[in-house]
């Protein structure tokens, strides 16, 4: 009786897996923006997606989980966090058709550990009613014309490191340092909260113009705690001079070196580049689809068109510890 037991036992656990359709994600994107993709997913194929959310450390515990990590897929914000997953080695190459027909090469990965999912512009945010310009670049920001003007987040912040690394693949580290001595004279205050803070201190009058993400824009105007923040800035591109464009960066996913579950990993990998998905980043969380075709949020087209930079996103993540001690020798948050 009891080996029949276990017998039945034994099949009724074989068989679990040839039912369970699933996808285990690892990432830092919020819930909110996150989950209505993961259904949307689910309900056309089937594959369930079971996510764990986190704000830190995610590519450190898929590294100590190691050979047995659960982990399929990491999603995440900031290129320089995609690459230190594959530093780290807990990626590996996802290399398909569909990717690479959906995304243009300077958003993924050369050698296919990484690939942007969406796009956000680090843009200027300016007092509609007391700047009158229309124009501005990046080197802009550090003339002494705008003294005392200038409100900003921590330099030490992925979104402005990234920034940072890209004005030194531009200029070169020297003249970069130049740059931001320039911008931190200019600061009206020490850097410190979030990009939307800096929409909220513009309109409380304590600055003038500031650095903040595309995306940051909707969720204000979506927010009635925050839509006056969003009411009192309008947004500037920005461009580098010499014919550079607007500072970008990516949403993106590394494979999980060990996913158990890598035929589902490809194919949700695959689905959030489809039309239906990238129209959900665009419309959804304002943010820029990386699929050609696809229309920007009414917000977001607002702005006006957005020329991205074409740094390669794999060299602004290459400059970012450069990048950090850089904030560090001028004392940008001090
Ligand atoms: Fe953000």
């Amino acid at each position: 009786m009891k080996s029949v037991m276990g017998g039945i036992l034994a099949a009724a656990v074989l068989v679990v897996p040839a039912f369970a359709q699933e996808v285990n994600v690892y990432t830092y994107r919020e819930p909110g923006l996150i989950k209505p993709l993961f259904d949307k997913f689910t309900a056309e194929t089937g594959i369930k997606v079971n996510a764990v959310f986190a704000s830190s450390g995610l590519e450190e515990r898929i590294a100590t989980e190691g050979a047995n990590s659960p982990a399929d897929l990491l999603i995440s914000v900031d290129v320089a966090r995609l690459t230190k997953a594959v530093e780290l080695g807990i990626a590996q190459p996802l290399t398909s058709p569909a990717l690479e027909a959906a995304v243009p090469p300077g958003l993924r990965d050369p050698d296919h550990f990484w690939v942007g999912l969406s796009l956000r512009g680090r843009v200027v945010y300016a007092s509609k009613d007391r700047v009158p310009d229309t124009a501005i670049t990046y080197e802009d920001l550090a003339d002494p014309k705008w003294k005392g003007k200038i409100c900003i987040r921590s330099g030490q912040h992925q979104y402005n490191l990234a920034l940072f690394g890209a004005m030194i693949a531009k200029h070169g580290p020297d003249k970069a340092k130049v740059w931001l001595e320039g911008v931190k004279d200019n600061l009206a205050k020490k850097p410190s909260g979030g990009d939307r803070d800096v929409a909220k201190d513009i309109a409380a009058g304590a600055c003038e113009i500031g650095l903040g993400n595309t995306y940051y824009v909707g969720l204000m105007q979506a927010n009635p705690e925050q839509k006056d923040w969003a009411a009192a800035i309008k947004v500037i591109m920005p461009t580098f001079t010499d014919g550079g464009g607007t500072h970008i960066n990516v949403s993106g996913l590394v494979l999980a070196k060990n996913a158990p579950n890598k035929d589902n990993a490809v194919k949700l990998a695959e689905w959030l580049v489809s039309d239906e998905a990238q129209h959900i980043y665009a419309e959804t969380n304002n943010e820029y689809p990386v699929k050609a075709g696809i229309a920007v949020s009414p917000t977001v087209a607002a702005f006006g068109k957005l020329v991205p930079d074409t740094t390669p996103l794999s060299e602004i993540a290459k400059n970012r510890k450069a990048a950090s001690e850089l904030v560090d020798a001028v004392g940008f948050d001090g």
